[in-house]
C-alpha cells in the first residue's frame, strides 16, 4: 500500500530576495551571510537594517564555515510526511564562528555521538530543484 507519507518529498526551500545571496552561495560551497558594512555585524537571517547599529547599508560576506554545536533534538516523530524515512533524525543549533546561530541539520556522525560543543564544519547538500543548504559535520 502507497501512502501520502511515503510518495510526498520533502519540502524544498524557496529563496526570495533577502535570502538569495545565502542559497546563491550554498550552492556554491559557501556559506554567505549578511554583514553590516559600517560596524561588520554578522546578520543572521538577513535583516533590512544592522541590529547592532541600527546602520542600512548591507552587504554579504563569505562566513568561515565553522562552529561549534550550540544545542540540538532528535526527532522521533514526523511532522512533515517527507520526513517520515528519515526517522529519527537530528535538528541542531550551530553557533558560528563569526556569532550568529544557525537551524540545520548534522550529516556524518550518528545521532548517538552528537555532543553540544562539538566543533563543526559546513557541507552543502543539495535539495533538489537546484537548492542547496548547508548542512554541518564533524570538523
Ligand atoms: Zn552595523
Amino acid at each position: 500500500m502507497t501512502t501520502a507519507a511515503q510518495t510526498q518529498p520533502k519540502p524544498v526551500p524557496e529563496p526570495d530576495e533577502s535570502s538569495q545571496e545565502f542559497f546563491d552561495g550554498a550552492k556554491r560551497g559557501e556559506l554567505m551571510l549578511s554583514q553590516c558594512n559600517e560596524c561588520k555585524a554578522w546578520l543572521h537571517p538577513a535583516a533590512p537594517v544592522c541590529t547592532e547599529c541600527m546602520g542600512n547599508d548591507l552587504g554579504w560576506a563569505k562566513a568561515s564555515g565553522r562552529g561549534t554545536v550550540f544545542t540540538f533534538g532528535v526527532m522521533h516523530q514526523f511532522y512533515h510526511p517527507g520526513f517520515t524515512h528519515e526517522l529519527p533524525y537530528n535538528v541542531a543549533i550551530v553557533e558560528l564562528e563569526e556569532g550568529p546561530r544557525l537551524n540545520s541539520n548534522l550529516v556524518n556522525i550518528a545521532n548517538e555521538e552528537i555532543k553540544v560543543g562539538m566543533p563543526v564544519k559546513a557541507t552543502f547538500v543539495d535539495q533538489g530543484g537546484g537548492v542547496f543548504i548547508p548542512k554541518f559535520e564533524p570538523a
